[in-house]
This record gives C-alpha cells, sequence and structure tokens, in this order.
C-alpha cells in the first residue's frame, strides 16, 4: 500500500462508506483509502441500529436530505436489483389531542414540503389496530404512569426499515469496484498536524505558519503515518478522541441506546405483527406510543418485534467512549421496568412476552439542534452528528462530503435536489432544531 494517497477517510460507518462512494464516484483518478479500526465495515453503531428511515421531520433540512437517501435506496433496489432490505411499512405515530395539537403547525410545514402523511382518526385506528387500548378509565397503573389517551395518530407511507449491512455492503462493493481500498483492523489514533510549508524548524507548524492536516498516524493492520491531501473524518461516536487534541470541536456526544427483540409467539401477537391495512407487505409499521418514545417495528423474518424507547433524561452522556461496543450492555431491567409496562398498557397482547436478543449502541447527538453536521477545517472533513438517524440521511451527507472536497458552494442531492454545501456546516449553519426526534 502507498503511504500516500488523495483521501484518507477515517471510519467505515454509513457516512465513511457512503462518503468514499461518491468521492470516488466523481473523482475517479484519485487515491482513496478507508482505514477501520473493527475488522469489517459497519461494524460500529451501523450494524447496531433499528435501520429505520423516514421522512418525517420537523426541520426541513432533515426532511430533504433524509427524503433524497431514501430515494436514493429506493433507486437501489428496485432499479438496480441490489436488495438493501428496504420495505417501506410506514410509520404510525400515535398522540392524544394535547400531543395532535402541539404537532399540528410540523406536520403543516411538512405537507407543505411535499412529505406525504395520513391523518388517522380514532375510527381508522380502531380498524387497523383493534386489540390496542386507548382509553385507561380508572386503570391506577395507567394513572400513575400518566398514559395519554390515542386520539389519532400520523402515518408517514414514506417511512420504513432496511437492513444496513446489506446498504454498507453495497457502498462499499462499488467502492473497491471503483478501485477505492480498506485498511481494515486498523485504528488512526492521532491526526497529524503539520505545515503547509515545512521550513525544517523545530516545532512546526508555529502560530504564524499555515497549517495543515498531513496524515493520520495509524496502528494495526498498517503502522505508521499515512499520508493524504484530504482527510475525511467520518468516526461515528469516536470522532472527539481525534479532534479534540488537535482543538477542534464538533458538538457531539454520545448515549447509549438500546433495542430489545420480542419473540412474537402466539396467535395475538403474530396477528399484531401481521397487521393489515397500513402496507403492501401487510405487516404493521413502526409504531410510536404517546408516552416516553416507546416504539417497536415489525421483523418478520424473526418473526419478533424490535422494541426500544426514547430515554434522553437522566442517562449519561459520554464524551470519550469505549472502542469496544460491547462494554455498552442493554439493560433486561430496564426493559422489564421503563418500557415494559408501557407497551403492554397500550397492547395487552404483549403480557408475559419474552425478550429474546438485546443489544445496545451509541447515538452521537449534535447538542445544538439534534441535526448532522459536514465541515471542513483546512483539508480535514468533518461529517457526524448523527443524532439517531444517520443512517436514512447516510446518502445525502456522502454527498455533500464530495461537496465540500471539489469545494463546491452546492451539492446535488439524489433525485437532482440543490442543497447548500454549507448549510450544515457550524461557521455558516442555517438549519432550524429538530423537534420529532425519537
Ligand atoms: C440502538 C440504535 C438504534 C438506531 N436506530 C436508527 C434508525 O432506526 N435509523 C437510523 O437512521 N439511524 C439509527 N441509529 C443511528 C445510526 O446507527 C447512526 O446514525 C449511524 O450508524 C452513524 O453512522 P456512522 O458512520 O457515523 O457511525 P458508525 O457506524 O459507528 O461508524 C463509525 C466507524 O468509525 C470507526 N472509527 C472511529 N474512530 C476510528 C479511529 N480512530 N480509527 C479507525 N476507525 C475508527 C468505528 O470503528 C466505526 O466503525 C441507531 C443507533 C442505535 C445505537
Amino acid at each position: 500500500m502507498p503511504a500516500q494517497y488523495d483521501i484518507v477517510i477515517v471510519g467505515a460507518g454509513i457516512m465513511g462508506v457512503a462518503s468514499a462512494y461518491h468521492l470516488k464516484k466523481n473523482n475517479p483518478g484519485i487515491k482513496v483509502l478507508v482505514v477501520e479500526r473493527y475488522g469489517a465495515a459497519g461494524q460500529g453503531n451501523t450494524g447496531r441500529s433499528n435501520a429505520m428511515f423516514r421522512n418525517t421531520f420537523s426541520s426541513s433540512d432533515n426532511q430533504i436530505l433524509s427524503n433524497s437517501s431514501i430515494d436514493f435506496y429506493t433507486h437501489v433496489q428496485e432499479e438496480l436489483k441490489v436488495d438493501i432490505g428496504l420495505q417501506k411499512i410506514g410509520y404510525e405515530w400515535l398522540m392524544n389531542e394535547k400531543q395532535l395539537s402541539r404537532s399540528e403547525p410540523f406536520l403543516e410545514g411538512m405537507e407543505k414540503n411535499g412529505v406525504e402523511i395520513t391523518r388517522h382518526g380514532k375510527d381508522d385506528l380502531r380498524r387497523l389496530l383493534p386489540s390496542m387500548v386507548t382509553e385507561f378509565g380508572s386503570s391506577s397503573e395507567a394513572a400513575l404512569m400518566e398514559l395519554p389517551s390515542v386520539d389519532g395518530g400520523v402515518f408517514g407511507p414514506k417511512c420504513g426499515r432496511l437492513d444496513p449491512d446489506k446498504l454498507v455492503r453495497f457502498y462499499a462493493g462499488e467502492f473497491i469496484k471503483a478501485g477505492g481500498e480498506f485498511a481494515f483492523n486498523t485504528e488512526a489514533r492521532a491526526l497529524v498536524v503539520g505545515p503547509s510549508k515545512r521550513l525544517g524548524i523545530e516545532g512546526e507548524p508555529l502560530v504564524w505558519q499555515d497549517f495543515k492536516v498531513e496524515g493520520v498516524s495509524a496502528r494495526g493492520a498498517i503502522d505508521g503515518i499515512i499520508r493524504a491531501e484530504t482527510i475525511v473524518l467520518a468516526g461515528g461516536a469516536w470522532e472527539n478522541e481525534l479532534l479534540e487534541p488537535i482543538g477542534i470541536e464538533c458538538h457531539a456526544k454520545s448515549k447509549k441506546r438500546q433495542l430489545f427483540s420480542i419473540q412474537a409467539e402466539g396467535r395475538k401477537l403474530e396477528g399484531l405483527l401481521r397487521s393489515d391495512g397500513f402496507n403492501p407487505q401487510g405487516l404493521l409499521p413502526l409504531v410510536i406510543l404517546p408516552k416516553s418514545g416507546v416504539h417497536f417495528k415489525p421483523v418478520s423474518e424473526e418473526n419478533a418485534f424490535w422494541v426500544a424507547c426514547e430515554d434522553e433524561v437522566n442517562r449519561p452522556f459520554i464524551d470519550l467512549p469505549e472502542h469496544d461496543l460491547d462494554r455498552y450492555t442493554a439493560e433486561r431491567k430496564y426493559y422489564e421496568r421503563s418500557v415494559y409496562p408501557i407497551l403492554v398498557s397500550y397492547f395487552p397482547e404483549f403480557k408475559d412476552s419474552r425478550v429474546k436478543a438485546m443489544w445496545a449502541g451509541l447515538y452521537s447527538y449534535n447538542t445544538i439542534d439534534n441535526l448532522p453536521f459536514v465541515f471542513r477545517e483546512k483539508n480535514l472533513i468533518v461529517v457526524g452528528g448523527d443524532s439517531g438517524s444517520g443512517i436514512m440521511k447516510g446518502d445525502s451527507l456522502g454527498r455533500v462530503v464530495n461537496s465540500l472536497y471539489r469545494e463546491e458552494g452546492e451539492t446535488t442531492l439524489y433525485g437532482g435536489i440543490p442543497y447548500r454545501t454549507s448549510k450544515l456546516s457550524f461557521e455558516r449553519r442555517d438549519v432550524e432544531r429538530e423537534e420529532w426526534v425519537i
């Protein structure tokens, strides 16, 4: 392997491989290397995610970034005939009157921007989800948990699920076919900063010298300094580890998030899994309950539901996460005490259901506005801040990275959508805070 590349990308999660694909596709002559600490692409948080996608966001930027990525993923599956496990099963957000009226301005914004949504009234929901409890009457348990009634729902038909491993394999495979290289089991231990013009003076770069990132100091399958004209940092939850030592802030902090797989045992749960009327697959959509963001999706091939919960408060931020994601374990008690009581109150068929598997990963929150960032500092491009929805925007972010590399002010997203490249930077950031987070 040459020690000099045009571009070195750190990280082979969705952000790294989508960036690698677009950089190599649009600049075919360049030498691009992706370095990855793990033994394969997509083994970080991408592989641990729920891999749902939606275009139903309050922020118009998130709408555009995800909508265009969903269109590209649909193109990959339907026109390029590459199976990425994409199924538009929809999202159904269940709400009480108060939540519905609070959401109305966001819903109107989505409609104005062409995001497809269907409002479901109580009668629709009774027909679609006949077993669901919508009122709790005098239940003392429901009163204790302050469970909102279900007065309506919002359905997003362009939302759904995909297989993140298959998606990563698509990008990585195309990148390799185009001549790109991976170095797995290779850790970038530091970004190496040096003067733009080396003068041979001790302590370079001195304060009056222009500087750049010369490369990465690597350990593993490649040992030593890998030099490159441009460095792309796509390190997910671990970006602070490389940025903080060189004094660059990316406003991201990580938090553990958990997923619980529940076996759909018995007629009632199987019936719920295969709820008709929402999508062509005859499956339940992702259902978001009106309390604590508890949500669950059908995984028909495993005859299971994956259940999760929005746990924003009283959960610690992690500034510099462990490298081994297995150190972050899912907590059975958390499911039993926090998630299950809510789930079973709305859908009694979950009573006595079994957790057959559970795991955890990290969200990397952009603590300013819950939107991703893509910015450039000299010859370093940084992409991240997924805030829990990076797979669904991965393609668009890869295109923005390519435009930053090419110094193009406007990015063309899939479908010919123009998008100002600087919008996701910090210096010239121009986005609204995302309010529809789960
Ligand atoms: C439980 C859970 C559920 C989620 N659900 C969804 C969902 O439904 N939909 C959705 O869109 N998103 C979801 N997400 C978020 C999604 O997983 C992330 O947005 C996405 O994976 C981020 O991609 P990434 O490439 O930035 O990070 P990662 O996939 O973590 O990739 C970063 C890679 O960089 C490597 N790396 C870091 N530092 C170095 C270094 N110094 N040297 C070498 N390699 C390095 C890491 O090993 C890693 O492989 C979920 C996340 C979790 C944890």
